[in-house]
Parts: structure tokens; sequence; C-alpha cells
């Protein structure tokens, strides 16, 4: 057996207990999602640094003073999406694009929005190598979303907001869910869910978050 087939059993296996003991056993039962968190190489999207705590049930540095979600809130917060085949999604700040492929995995194209140029470029180049045909990374303020691909089933914003920026609103789909961090940039934030009905749209507090901060300009 060559030491690729054994890596690639290891990392694997350690996905699979990331699921079942960080994942499952706190709650989150969407099967799409929890094939996603089994399927999506997490080492793959770290620095050469980081790639022994892949697996760790923490947050982990991706450089430029960002970080990748802890594997829990990155499931939690798709399922709250609840995305389906056939969907359109939004996810605002790129990253490393982890989030991006999970949600790849599941619906069928997915917009993302990354303001650290670098970042966002190897996350672009990082995402093609590995065959997601159904990403596409652009640079720049997600503030204002992505109107030409509009309007979308889902958007996720993986950085904390001080306010729900407008131009997302708009751009979710009447039946579309959004969910956000919205508090003070480094201190605790509330995960809220906003589902828009027509001309309503409602907001729900989930649960207390710390994301890096939202950045505006570019
Ligand atoms: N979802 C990412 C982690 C996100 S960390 C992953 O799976 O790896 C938050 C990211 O949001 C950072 O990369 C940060 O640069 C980016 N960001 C912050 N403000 C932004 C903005 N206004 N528009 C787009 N990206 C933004």
């Amino acid at each position: 057996m060559s030491l690729m087939i054994l890596m690639s059993d290891r990392s694997q296996v350690m996905r699979e207990k990331m699921v079942e003991f960080q994942i499952e056993m706190r709650g989150v039962k969407d099967p799409l999602v929890l094939r996603a968190m089994r399927k999506v190489p997490r080492h793959l999207f770290l620095p050469a640094s980081q790639k022994d705590s892949a697996y760790d049930d923490a947050p982990l540095p991706i450089g430029f003073g960002q970080t990748i979600s802890q594997p829990y809130i990155v499931a939690y917060m798709t399922e709250v999406l609840n995305p389906q085949k056939g969907q359109r999604f939004l996810e605002v700040g790129t990253g490393s694009g982890y989030q991006a492929a999970v949600l790849a995995e599941i619906v069928d194209t997915v917009y993302t929005i990354e303001i650290i140029p670098e970042l966002g470029k190897r996350a672009s180049e990082r995402l093609s190598a590995m065959g997601y045909k159904n990403i596409t990374v652009k640079i720049g303020d997600g503030y204002e979303g992505w109107k030409e691909h509009a309007p979308f089933d889902g958007i996720m914003v993986t950085a904390g907001a001080e306010s729900i920026p407008p131009p997302l609103i708009e751009q979710l789909k009447d039946g579309g869910r959004m969910v956000i961090p919205v508090g003070s940039p480094y201190l605790v934030q509330n995960l809220i869910l906003v589902e828009k009905h027509g001309k309503a749209v409602l907001k729900r507090n989930l649960i207390p978050v710390r994301f890096v901060p939202f950045q505006r300009g570019q």
C-alpha cells in the first residue's frame, strides 16, 4: 500500500471522529451537512504549520491575521441555512475556501467574496486544484454582495459585522436565509439567522460566537 493511501486513510479516520464527537454529539443532524463534513479534506486548507491540528475542535490561523472556523461552527452555520441541491449560495469571507467547499458539496453553485487579495487568490487556486468547478471566488468587499448572481437561496457571512449589510438582505431570494455574526469586532457576537418572506425580514438570535472582524473598503 502506498504512503499516499495510508495518509488519506488517516485523514478520513480523523474526519469521522471529528464528525462524531465534535459535530453530531453537539446536535447537528442534517445528513447532507454531515456527509460534506466527512468528505472535505480540511487539512488541505491549512498552512503547513497548522496541518497537524486540522481536525482539532478549534478555529486555526490561516495567515493575514485571519482564521478558519472551528469545524462545529462550520457545520452548524451550514445546517442553519438548510442547503439543498439545485440552489445558489453566496459566502462573504472566503478565507481558506473550506466553508465554500463544504457548501459546494451540497448546493449547485457557490459564489464567495474575499477582501484580502492574497487569501482570495490562494483559495481560488486551491479550490480549482481540488476540482471544485462550482465555486467562483471574487476579490472585493462583500458588503455589497454580488448583484450579478443574485438572488441567492442562502447567504453566509463568516466575518463579524457591526450590523447586517442591507445589500445582502436585498440579494436574498424570497424564502431565502442568511446567517451572519453581528456584534462588536473582536468581542462576542451573536449569530443571527435572517429569513426573508416577501417584504418581511425575520431575525433570530442563535448562539454567541467570536469571528474576525468584517472589514470595509476595496
Ligand atoms: N470562511 C473562511 C474563514 C473566514 S475568516 C474559511 O472557511 O476559511 C473571515 C474572512 O473574511 C477573512 O478571510 C477576512 O479577510 C474576510 N473578510 C472580512 N471582511 C470582509 C469583507 N467585507 N468582504 C469579504 N471578505 C471579508
